[in-house]
C-alpha cells in the first residue's frame, strides 16, 4: 500500500539524506527500519506523511501519489509516535487522545467511547487515568497514551520513530509485546524506526537496513540473519 519508486530527499543545504530509494510495505506489514544514526531512516518515514517533500522519485500510498493527496487529510489517516510523545500538559489523558477524532468532526459520545476502548487497549484503565495529565503518569505510561493518541482516528497506517527509545529496558520489553498484540489485532500497516537490531528483528515481519542514504537491504528477520 506504500510504494517508493527511486525517491530521494535533498535538504537545502544541498544535503543529500535519502538516494533514490524504492521499497513497497503492503497492507497490514509491519515495517522496520534500522540503520546508523544519519542513515536516512527519520527522513525515509517523515517522507510518507509528507512532514517532509521528498525532492525526486514517487511516493504513493494505494496507488495515488502523495503528493496529489490533501496534505491535513493524509496527516489524518497516518498515526504518528516519536520517542519525545509531545502530549500536551494542559490537556487531561482523555483530551489529549480526543484531539484529532475531535478535528474530524466526530460525534462527541463516540469520541468519549473510543477515548475509553483505546486506554484499554494500551492497558491503562480509563477510570483511573482518563482524567489525570500527562505528567502525572510515568514515562512508559505517557508512551502508552502517545500509542493509544496516534490510534485514535482509526488511522491506517502507524508510523513510530524510536517510539520506545527512552524507556527503560522492561518498560520497552512490555510495549513492545504489547505493540504486537495489538499489530495483530489491527492489522495497521506500521513503519517503525530503532537503531537496535534486537528491537528490529523482535518486531519486524521485514527489515529494511539504510545505511548513507541508501537501502542496503530489506528481508524478512530470518534471512537478515543468513547473511554472512
Ligand atoms: P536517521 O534517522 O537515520 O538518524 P536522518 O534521516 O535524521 O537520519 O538524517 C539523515 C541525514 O540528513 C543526516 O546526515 C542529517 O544530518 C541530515 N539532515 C536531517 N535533517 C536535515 C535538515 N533539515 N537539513 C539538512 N540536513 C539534514
Ligand atoms: P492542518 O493542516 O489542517 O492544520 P494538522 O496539521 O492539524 O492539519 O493535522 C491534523 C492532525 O494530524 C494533527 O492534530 C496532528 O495530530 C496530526 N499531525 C499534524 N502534523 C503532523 C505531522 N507532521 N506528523 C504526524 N502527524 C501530524
Amino acid at each position: 500500500m506504500i510504494k517508493f519508486e527511486h525517491v530521494s530527499k535533498v535538504y537545502t543545504d544541498g544535503f543529500k539524506a535519502v538516494d533514490s530509494v524504492s521499497f513497497e510495505v503492503p497492507e497490514g506489514e509491519f515495517l522496520v527500519l534500522i540503520g546508523p544514526s544519519g542513515s536516512g531512516k527519520s527522513t525515509t518515514m517523515k517522507m510518507i506523511n509528507r512532514m517532509i517533500p521528498h525532492t525526486n522519485g514517487t511516493i504513493s500510498i494505494d496507488g495515488k501519489d502523495i503528493t496529489k493527496l490533501n496534505p491535513s487529510e493524509l496527516r489524518r489517516n497516518i498515526g504518528y509516535v516519536i520517542q519525545q510523545i509531545g502530549l500536551f500538559p494542559h490537556y487531561t489523558i482523555e483530551k489529549n487522545i480526543a484531539i484529532v477524532p475531535e478535528l474530524k468532526g466526530w460525534d462527541k459520545e463516540k469520541i468519549k467511547d473510543r477515548v475509553k476502548e483505546l486506554l484499554i487497549m494500551v492497558d491503562l484503565d480509563p477510570e483511573v487515568y482518563g482524567s489525570r495529565y500527562p505528567k502525572e503518569l510515568s514515562g512508559g505510561q505517557q508512551q502508552r497514551v502517545g500509542v493509544a493518541r496516534a490510534l485514535a482516528s482509526d488511522p491506517r497506517v502507524l508510523l513510530m520513530d524510536e517510539p520506545f527509545g527512552a524507556l527503560d529496558p522492561i518498560t520497552r520489553d512490555q510495549l513492545q509485546d504489547q505493540l504486537i498484540t495489538l499489530q495483530r489485532k489491527l492489522k495497521k500497516t506500521i513503519v517503525f524506526v530503532t537503531h537496535d537490531m534486537d528491537e528490529a528483528l523482535k518486531l519486524g515481519d521485514r527489515i529494511a537496513i539504510m545505511k548513507d542514504g541508501n537501502l542496503l537491504q530489506i528481508d524478512t528477520p530470518e534471512k537478515i540473519l543468513q547473511e554472512p
